[in-house]
């Protein structure tokens, strides 16, 4: 599959698709969402339907991704979306295209849907990526193999209790992390300070606020 904007002048959104099967097909993929005029794109994003094509020959269903811009008053939603693929070519600012000066930039689908669920919950991204610094600490330490590769994600809110999933401590197994509320407020009590203090400012600094953007070691 080919990945990758095309950059027509006047028909931004119609992208030309390959297949695993080497069809090729355009597909219709906006550069742009609004959820103040389309808030069903939320939960379309969310369970992964969003950017969803199927190929017309074979019947599979690509999941390309595109640049994005997303926008939301009430949720206070001011992103750009990168493309998992762009993510070293991002960090070495060497990007080919403009991402305005967003809010947020947030790099690949997961981080993407998680970042929606932080924002839907009208919760503060950067106390959860300070959260997520802890538990990704506890977990480094948990494992013998100085070489694994542990992601962690938000989850969602239930009750009083804010649930992650931490992945990579066992090989194909999701170890699931609840934390009480109370974490979240105390975090953010001290998120001011926090942000000049090392190793938070690292990651908390805007726009791509994300833990990815530090190293733990053992
Ligand atoms: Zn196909």
């Amino acid at each position: 599959m080919t990945i990758g904007p095309e950059r027509k002048q006047g028909e931004q959104e119609v992208k030309k698709i390959t297949c695993y099967c080497e069809e090729k097909f355009d597909a219709d993929i906006p550069d742009e969402v609004n959820f103040d005029t389309h808030p069903e794109l939320m939960a379309s994003i969310i369970n992964g339907d969003f950017m969803s094509v199927t190929c017309p020959k074979c019947n599979k269903v690509l999941k390309p991704e595109y640049p994005l811009k997303l926008t939301g008053t009430s949720e206070g939603i001011d992103f750009f979306f990168i493309p998992e693929l762009d993510r070293s070519t991002y960090s070495f600012g060497k990007l080919d295209y403009e991402t305005g000066s967003p809010a947020r930039i947030v790099i690949g689908f997961r981080e993407l849907v998680e970042k929606l669920k932080i924002y839907k919950e009208k919760m503060d991204d950067r106390c959860i990526e300070v959260i997520k610094y802890y538990l990704l600490q506890k977990a480094v330490d948990s494992v013998n193999n100085e070489e694994a590769d542990i992601d962690i994600y938000f989850m969602e809110k239930k009750g009083d209790t804010l649930i992650f999933h931490i992945e990579g401590i066992k090989q194909d197994a999701i170890a699931v992390s609840q934390i009480q509320y109370e974490m979240y407020d105390k975090v953010m009590k001290d998120i001011d300070k926090k942000m000049r203090t090392d190793p938070f400012q690292t990651f908390l600094t805007p726009p791509y606020v994300s833990i990815k953007r530090v190293y733990i070691e053992k």
